[in-house]
């Protein structure tokens, strides 16, 4: 989307004339900022806002619903499925272009454990985050109504699996969610529920540094999550996950945020990969052996010319991501122009990280800050880097009212589900049972 929004700016006055048309290929009709996504999970921040409708944002671009399949970058030629062609059976469209720019992203690195591609889900889809709301509420709602403890027990256990960002800000704000609603419950106390988070190396939240991930394990311990380092989730089958430590948990909720991989996309391509996937990229975002061709983001391998470390690449986060389509787009102005191309320079900053509702831990500019001054800061930033000024407002006006009303603990689980009352009144299938909802 930035990089698209960056082109449309600088070739203004080409497309205007008819001379370049600029085509994005999108699944979905909308780009998410995910690091609000734990946001959107504890209910600060409605789904809506964390995502920027396309269509609006690009108006001067042509936006293609549907999901490169493969490319032909000798032929310059990408096979994209669309909702018309799936349904139509027809084949993917066949989409022809002069210069290509790949910024598929990541999917969660997935491990062959058994039980995990049944039973676990990921996070990052603005879908999961609120699946994952709906779903934590409702194990709550079982817990409040079943006699039977086996079942109790389960609902309130949730496994966490991966202590980076994505799983510590997930399980962080959720787990803050959850203490809040217990208060509406007369009989699910915060102390009935385990909160689990499982780590296989011995820190989590590198990305804050040693001391700010040191301090983070101590606040998640103080509110009676159980950390665990140096452990794996050996297997999640039959709703029981296991732990390469001997421990056992029956529960109902395995989130896996252990980790990214290239999209597989990538794969079907006859573009340069690196050794683990990603696009082989220039520092000035071309690919490297390939002519006419870019990559930004998780997707590229792009040298760090901030280090003087051989071999050294850019992370795979925002920070880099946003502001390398930024130069991407400038980049590809100038080679139609036939000018010099940039060189893409940016010293990683740090990172900040929410725990929860004003609670926070932040590792910026060498400055390290803890709870409520690093959770404002991790909104402040946040607030900056989330695109339109009309999102900004939004995000802004919500944490505002939220703010001044008590927070939602609402489970819109049954929008997962919207025929199920018409089939009951139809005489169709009986409503959902809750105990086999996962
Ligand atoms: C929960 C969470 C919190 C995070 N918090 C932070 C943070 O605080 N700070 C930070 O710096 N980073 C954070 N990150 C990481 C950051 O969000 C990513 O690094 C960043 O989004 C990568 O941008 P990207 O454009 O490469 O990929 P994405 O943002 O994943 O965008 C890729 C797009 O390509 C589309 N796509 C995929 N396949 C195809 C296909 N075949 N055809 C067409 N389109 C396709 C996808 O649908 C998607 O829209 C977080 C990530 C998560 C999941």
């Amino acid at each position: 989307m930035y990089t698209a929004l960056r082109l449309q700016r600088k070739l203004k006055q080409e497309l205007k004339r008819g001379e370049v048309e600029i085509v994005v290929v999108t699944p979905d009709p909308y780009m998410t900022y995910q690091p609000f996504l734990p946001e959107a999970a504890a209910g600060s921040i409605s789904p809506r806002h964390v995502v920027v409708p396309l269509r609006r944002v690009l108006d001067r671009c042509r936006v293609v619903i549907g999901e490169a399949r493969s490319i032909n970058h000798a032929k310059r030629t990408a096979e994209v499925a669309t909702l018309a062609t799936e349904e139509e059976g027809t084949g993917p469209d066949q989409i022809g272009y002069d210069e290509l720019v790949l910024a598929p992203g990541s999917v969660s690195r997935t491990l062959p454990i058994p039980g995990l591609a049944e039973f676990a889900i990921g996070f990052k889809t603005v879908e999961e985050a609120i699946g994952l709301r709906n779903h934590v509420i409702e194990q709550m709602d079982i817990a409040s109504s079943t006699r039977d403890p086996a079942i109790r027990d389960a609902a309130l256990t949730f496994v966490f699996v991966g202590g980076g960002y994505a799983g510590v800000e997930a399980l962080g704000e959720l787990e803050d969610m959850a203490r809040y609603a217990t208060r509406y419950y007369h009989n699910v106390k915060a102390d009935d529920m385990k909160w689990i988070l499982v780590e296989a190396s011995n820190r989590i939240l590198p990305e804050v540094g040693e001391a700010m991930g040191k301090y983070t394990v101590t606040q998640l311990r103080r509110r009676n999550i159980d950390v665990r380092l140096e452990t794996r989730l050996d297997s999640c089958t039959d709703r029981v996950a296991v732990l390469d430590d001997g421990a056992r948990f029956p529960t109902r909720t395995v989130v896996w945020t252990a980790g990214v991989k290239p999209h597989p996309v990538l794969a079907a391509t006859d573009l340069p990969l690196n050794e683990r996937g990603r696009l082989k990229c220039t520092p000035q975002l071309a690919l490297d052996g390939a002519t006419h061709a870019w990559a930004a983001g998780d997707a590229a391998a792009v040298p760090d010319v901030t280090t003087a470390e051989p071999g050294r690449e850019t992370a795979p986060n925002a920070q880099h991501a946003v502001r390398q389509a930024k130069v991407l787009g400038d980049n590809i102005a100038h080679s139609l122009r036939g000018e010099p191309l940039e060189t893409y320079s940016h010293k990683y900053v740090g990172s900040v990280a929410s725990l929860g509702l004003h609670k926070g831990v932040a590792h910026v500019y060498g400055r390290k800050l803890k709870g409520y001054p690093a959770w404002f800061m991790h909104r402040v930033y946040h607030l900056s880097r989330v695109p339109t000024v009309n999102r900004k407002a939004r995000v802004l006006a919500e944490w505002i009212l939220s703010g001044l009303f008590k927070r939602e603990i609402v489970s819109l689980g049954s929008l997962e589900h919207p025929r199920a009352e018409f089939e009951l009144a139809a005489g169709g299938k009986p409503p959902r049972d809750p105990k086999g909802s996962s």
